[in-house]
């Protein structure tokens, strides 16, 4: 039998001698599993002094594009994925969502990288603000990278997903990562770490894989390092408070388990597409990863009038489905990852049993060995008083969930409240006031609230899917905390700092060009290419006065005959104007006529506007000026061009501001071979 192997200090390592796994359809045992040899420390330490100092050399961009082609490199070659993957009991499908899914959250995150980010080492986290009354203080957020490992705890339910969720943002953060994985179902986590590393892609020292116990790593951490654990509440309670986690104040992150809930509102009736929808919604939950994922609808809350046709429909709908081999193309629900969590998934439904009664517990089993495999029917039981303290305390995690009556709209939220904090809560209905009412009432107890109606039935990504562009977590009792969620996790894998001090030290710590500081004249700024470029380059242009002519031709080119353009009286009589002003649009139009360098040159194009401000109006007369300083540079890659974000103030001749905005521009690179 092999022994699962960590990755350790760029080695494989393992033992034979360690605790069996079983197959979880035929029960037989299928690799052992230890940590036994492996040098916690000195993993910890492998990554800090390896991983870290070459992540960190990199930009978000840079790693962004190593994201991308380790998705592409996960996805080119799965088959021995799928397949291993049949032996935690899952379907093609389940696997899908485990494989599939996970290297589409790498490719997410290369989007975000790319797209939400910049190409640099650090984020400037919002506008500097001013400290003292002469603009010569400020204050600026700059958010960078952390020197520390960062430690990923991870349950068996998804053994590709669950390490590769985290690890797109850990990595586009520039943070070495040690995984481990649920120790059921690592086998397939080392199968794709073996990928991985195999692959080349990632640098030595980023990525190492603890296969078995994590030992005594967690007394290794430090301040800079960080904790990210997936699991149950219990161990998350256990591992929050360890010496070394509290001692340090490493960052702790927990995705814990949870009471989810789905609540079909009063006004999806029977026979309306909602109800339709929520029954299909709720035997997909049951069933999907046979009921092993922590976003899973544990409870069922609907109204007590129409409790009966939903016990009925949920009944009917999984008549339906087919319980069996997970090999097979037909099988709509597999096993449980284990006979250790199918024996747990009874206890758990034993200890229910108190306050509920069964609805259904029995299927049948098609081409496998119940009593060998880890099989369990779907079981759907029926609450007697929605108050009672079990069914909203005790998770049955796996095809299990309890149905909970309502009378009202403000009971129904209380009851989903019960639950102290749940990952996700979903909510059916067509009317409009009834899901906002429910939203709104549940929101502060959940980190995603899915609402469902006829118009998004088909397109809706599902309740329990995490998305990686919304953020994953809840409160209370689902751990407090929040993965995901797309640039937000990023930041929680780097440090945030308030930076204070004059302009010209903002600008140069930040890299971001900072009102008030210098501005440098090295001739027309759009004649220099990316490279030569520096910020704080600007022109002050010529100035050009705006006549009632400039408007009215501008009126007419355009069709905007707005009053306060067009008729001195109305314009005067308004709380704002003190008599016929120029578009806003013109003021923009004529700045561009002053700051634009006319002939072929490095400016590529402007590609929009950000931030934009009309400050002051601006009346026939009005002598206006515009100083446009280079305030961000971002190169793209490999285009031939960057991006330059420009700070564009246009001023008249009272020393009003009359618009302020950043033009965004596309600057091409110099020509290859050309000296200048
Ligand atoms: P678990 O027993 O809490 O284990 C979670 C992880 O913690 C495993 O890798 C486990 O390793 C490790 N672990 C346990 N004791 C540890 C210790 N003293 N020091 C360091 N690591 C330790 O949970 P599970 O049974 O794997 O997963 C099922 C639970 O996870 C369910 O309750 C489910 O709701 C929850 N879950 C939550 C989410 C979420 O995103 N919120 C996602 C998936 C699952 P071993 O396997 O080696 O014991």
């Amino acid at each position: 039998m092999r022994a699962v192997e960590s990755y350790v200090q760029g080695s494989w390592t393992g033992t034979a001698d360690g605790v069996t796994v079983n197959h979880a359809v035929s029960g037989d045992p299928i690799a052992t599993i230890s940590s036994a040899g492996v040098d916690f420390a000195a993993t910890a330490a492998y990554a800090r002094a390896v991983g870290g100092p070459a992540l960190r050399e990199l930009t978000f961009h840079d790693r962004a594009g190593m994201l991308r082609a380790l998705g592409k490199h996960l996805l080119a070659d799965t088959a021995a994925l799928y397949e291993l993957s049949t032996a935690t009991g899952a379907t093609r499908s389940d696997s899908w969502v485990d494989i599939e899914g996970g290297a589409g959250v790498l490719m997410a995150y290369s989007g975000v990288g790319r797209r939400e980010m910049p190409n640099a080492k650090v984020v400037v986290d919002g506008e500097p603000v001013s400290l003292s009354r002469d603009g010569s203080f400020l204050g600026a957020h700059i958010i960078g990278p952390r020197p520390g490992v960062a430690v990923h705890i991870n349950a068996f339910n998804f053994p590709c997903w669950g390490m590769l969720e985290k690890l797109a943002p850990t990595f586009l953060a520039g943070m070495p990562m040690i995984v481990k994985p649920g120790s059921q179902t690592a086998y397939l986590t080392e199968l794709m770490v073996r990928s991985i590393i195999d692959s080349g892609i990632l640098p030595e020292g980023s990525v190492q894989l603890i296969s078995g116990s994590a030992g005594d790593l967690l007394d290794h951490l430090g301040p800079q390092d960080a904790v990210a654990f997936t699991g149950s509440a219990d161990t998350a309670r256990m591992l929050r408070t360890h010496p070394t986690i509290i001692e340090n104040s490493v960052r702790f992150n927990a995705e814990a388990d949870s009471l989810n809930a789905a609540i079909l509102g009063e006004s999806a009736v029977p026979g309306s597409s909602e109800f339709d929808l929520f029954i299909a919604e709720v035997v997909k939950e049951m069933t999907t990863k046979a009921g092993q994922k922590c976003t899973a609808i544990r409870r069922v809350i609907v109204p007590s009038t129409v409790a009966a046709d939903v016990e009925d429909a949920i009944a009917a709908r999984l008549a339906g489905v087919r319980v069996g081999d997970p090999a097979d193309p037909e099988t709509d629900m597999g096993a449980l990852a284990s006979l250790d969590q199918r024996d747990e998934v009874r206890r758990s439904v034993a200890a229910l049993s108190a306050v509920t009664s069964v609805i259904l517990d029995r299927c049948e089993f098609h081409d496998v060995d119940p009593a060998r495999g880890a099989f369990l029917a779907p079981t759907l039981l029926r609450a007697g008083d929605n108050r009672a303290e079990a069914i909203h305390s005790i998770e049955a995690f796996g095809p299990v969930t309890t149905l909970v009556s309502y009378g009202g709209t403000a009971d129904a939220i209380e009851v989903a409240a019960l639950g102290q904090g749940s990952l996700v809560a979903s909510v059916f209905t067509p009317d409009d006031s009834e899901a906002a009412e429910l939203a709104l009432g549940i929101a502060a107890h959940h980190g995603r609230v899915h609402v469902v109606d006829e118009a998004c039935g088909a397109t809706s990504t599902g309740h329990g899917s995490p998305m990686p562009q919304l953020v994953h977590g809840g409160p209370g009792r689902a751990g407090g905390g929040e993965e995901l969620g797309g640039v937000r996790s990023v930041h929680h894998y780097m440090q945030r700092t308030a930076i204070q001090g004059s302009p010209d030290k903002i600008t140069a710590i930040t890299g971001t060009w900072t009102n008030g500081s210098r501005r440098t004249d090295n001739g027309h700024p759009f004649t220099l290419h990316f490279e030569e470029l520096q910020i704080g380059d600007a022109i002050t242009t010529e100035s050009r006065t705006i006549t009632i002519d400039d408007i009215e031709a501008f009126a007419e080119l355009t069709g905007d005959f707005f009053y306060a353009h067009m008729d001195e009286e109305a314009a005067k009589a308004s709380p704002i104007f003190n008599g016929r002003v120029a578009h806003g649009y013109l003021v923009l139009s004529i700045a561009a006529g002053l700051f634009v360098w006319a002939p072929p040159g490095p400016v590529l194009a402007n590609t929009g506007l950000d931030n934009l401000r009309f400050a002051a109006p601006s009346y026939p007369g009005d002598e206006l000026t515009v100083h446009l300083t280079a305030k961000e540079k971002s190169l793209r890659a490999g285009s031939g061009y960057g991006e330059v974000r420009w700070d564009a103030q246009v001023v008249n001749q009272r020393g009003e501001t009359a618009a302020t905005y950043e033009l965004l521009t596309m600057v091409a690179c110099r020509p290859q071979g050309d000296p200048a």
